[in-house]
């Protein structure tokens, strides 16, 4: 007998030899015939693996993202299985599970498969998974494995193998097809009940763009028919909030590929309405302290040597731009705090001028791969809101909980109430990673955990997440399709200051280093603002949207009037505009509806005679009769509600 413990602490006393699915069935028939992957002693086995010894053993279902992926892992086996019987000639590589589903990358050859091929592929996955295969892990020696795909002229697969070693190389056996595995299964094919193939696209193998370029077919499929329609259904939605679509429709920002990729370009309304955002935060951040700087560009090859951005990411970036006679080298401006660095040093402080908070609106560069560009959230040119605090070590804590309270207002301002917050810490197996001392790490760990619990904060703890220069507590929110990003961020830093030897005069006369705070609370104003848009499906606050309103006379003759309304209402810092067709009133009223601007002012003979206007409220309908002075009061006190001062 041997003794495995659950994640509750129980121990189960059970026969050696074993599966982790006799555990499950030991706890209930109905759990185990849910539980589709297990890991032992923290190692992902099968669940039909042997246990042989003591041990802790986990068993997951499709509801814990480790079940998942053995679901969508397995599922990769089953279209390479298609994939082979519609094309026999076929080279599979590698096909792992994914956030959302699974992929394979396949040499086709001559081969091309187009969205027309998927429903056979589906088709044909479903009728292997109703064949409920087990999928079953052999151990071979490496050269029977490599005997294998040499046989079967797989150049990929016989890479793979000569990189491993001989003794750890496993095949998974499922019907009469074999796959090259490391593990990880669920049973048996026939819990896969439904399956789609999604998309193709080009991958190149290994990512090296100077090897041959392969298909990547992507797929998802889950245990139930009805979880696959509600996904589907999810991605409709997603699409329809997709800040791509939306930019495009409101006019607000482009790209040009003769611009570059990556590179947005923002369209007038897009730029006024990015204006509204950083006088926003202007307002704020000057009741907060802050004072405006303006820096260049670009920055000598040096200055990032110094700060040890160049040792960590130079290769990985956009290379040195050199002077033609000079000699000298500069890089596009991958971060501003460099910069801020130096206006720090510019004059002598003493500890009575600290804290220094230092806050620009700049426009950074990062070399992205094409392939990871997206929309406004992965782009290679954006504007941070940055900024950077020099403190001395005692004033840290206010600091970071001031900056705390700056962030959680502007998320409030904008109506990001579902937001997670993560505390970003070093790996502590691979210190090696980062700069700066374990003593300045540990203290800038610790005032941010104080700060977050202090400030009632929700927060998870992810170890590895740090900037390389210090620990950071991010601003996590979803995107339309559930995907996190990082907008919000603030990280302290006693690294910078070592490197540029900043310094302040002390009480006690001597020079000591102050500390830094970087932070921005938008993240980058181009993320911002695609996740405010997927967010909102573009009906963005009434404070920040381009048109607040529209002036619909009924008819050309009131045009004058209209006219008259949209003045007043400029007068009093109403974005309006005229809907000056020649059109019905009901079509220009949908037109309205549909262009989600936030209200409509209708104007005809009564209106022009008494001096008023009539004003239907977009998804809302009509809400009678105002004069031009109510109707300010009612869209600022709109403001007001959700645009409180900091
Ligand atoms: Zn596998
Ligand atoms: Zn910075």
């Amino acid at each position: 007998m041997i003794k495995i413990t659950l994640p509750d602490g129980s121990i189960k006393e059970i026969e050696k030899s074993s599966t982790p699915l006799d555990v499950a069935k030991s706890i209930s028939e109905g759990f185990a015939r849910n539980v589709i992957s297990a890991k032992f002693n923290d190692k992902t086995i099968e669940t039909l693996t042997p246990l042989l010894e003591n041990g802790s053993l986990i068993l997951y279902t499709f509801n814990d993202t480790e079940g998942k992926k053995a679901f969508w892992h397995s599922s990769a086996h089953l279209l390479a299985q298609a994939i082979k019987f519609f094309y026999p000639k076929v080279k599979l590589t590698i096909g792992p599970a994914i956030e959302n589903g699974f992929y394979y990358d396949v040499d086709l050859g001559e081969d091309v498969i187009s969205e027309k091929d998927f429903p056979a592929i589906e088709q044909k996955m479903i009728e292997f998974a109703r064949g409920k295969y087990d999928f079953k892990l052999r151990e071979v020696f490496k050269k029977e494995a490599l005997d294998y795909y040499s046989k079967e002229n797989n150049e990929y697969k016989v890479e793979l193998i000569e990189n491993l070693d001989d003794g750890t190389i496993t095949f998974c056996d499922h019907a009469d097809f074999t796959d090259l595995c490391r593990g990880g299964h669920i049973p048996n094919t026939g819990i896969i009940k439904a399956v789609k193939i999604t998309s193709t696209a080009g991958a190149y193998w290994r990512g090296n763009e100077k090897n041959n370029q392969l298909t990547r077919i992507y797929g998802i499929s889950f245990p139930k028919q009805k979880m696959l329609t509600e996904y589907l259904e999810l991605l409709e939605e997603a699409k329809k909030r997709d800040h791509r679509k939306l930019g495009k429709e409101l006019e607000l920002f482009t790209f040009s590929a003769k611009v570059g990729q990556g590179l947005p370009l923002w369209l007038p309304k897009g730029a006024a309405l990015r204006e509204r955002l950083e006088n926003f935060l202007k307002k704020a951040q000057k009741k907060a302290g802050y004072e405006m700087v303006i820096t260049p560009h670009i920055g000598q090859k040096e200055l990032y040597v110094t700060s040890g951005h160049y040792a960590k990411y130079g290769k990985d970036s956009f290379q040195p731009i050199h002077t033609p006679k000079e000699g000298e080298e500069f890089l596009l401006k991958p971060m501003n705090c460099p910069h801020h660095c130096e206006i720090y040093n510019a004059k002598p402080y003493s500890y009575k001028d600290l804290p220094k908070r230092f806050a620009e609106f700049g426009t950074v560069y990062r070399y992205e791969q094409s392939g990871e560009l997206h929309g406004l959230t992965r782009v290679r040119g954006f504007t941070q809101d940055d900024a950077h605090i020099f403190c001395t070590p005692d004033q840290l804590d206010k600091e970071f909980k001031d900056v705390i309270d700056l962030v959680l207002y502007v998320f409030k301002s904008l109506s990001f109430e579902n937001f997670t917050v993560q505390v970003s810490l070093r790996d502590p197996n691979n210190k090696e990673k980062y700069i700066g001392s374990d003593e300045n790490w540990e203290k800038a760990e610790t005032a941010i955990i104080n700060a977050t619990k202090e400030k009632g904060l929700d927060y998870v703890i992810e170890y590895g997440e740090a900037a390389f220069y210090g620990p950071k507590l991010d601003f996590m929110v979803k995107d339309a399709l559930g995907r996190n990003w990082q907008l919000g961020t603030i990280q302290v830093d006693y690294n910078l200051p070592e490197r540029f030897k900043l310094s302040y005069k002390g009480a006690d006369n001597k020079l000591h280093r102050p500390v830094m705070i970087h932070r921005a609370p938008f993240g980058s104003m181009e993320r911002f603002i695609a996740l405010l848009l997927e967010h909102t499906a573009g009906k963005l606050p009434l404070w920040l949207i381009p048109e607040q309103a529209i002036i619909l006379p009924i008819s050309e003759k009131y045009q004058k009037y209209a006219e008259k309304v949209l003045h007043l209402l400029e007068n009093d810092e109403i974005r309006a505009l005229i809907d000056t067709r020649n059109e019905k009133t009901g079509r220009k009223i949908r037109d309205a509806e549909l262009n989600k601007i936030p209200y409509m002012v209708i104007v005809g003979e009564k209106e022009e005679e008494n001096e008023t206007i009539s004003i239907r409220k977009q998804g809302e309908g009509d809400l009678g009769t105002f004069s031009i002075k109510e109707f300010v009061s009612k869209v600022n006190k709109e403001i007001n509600s959700t645009l409180e001062q900091f």
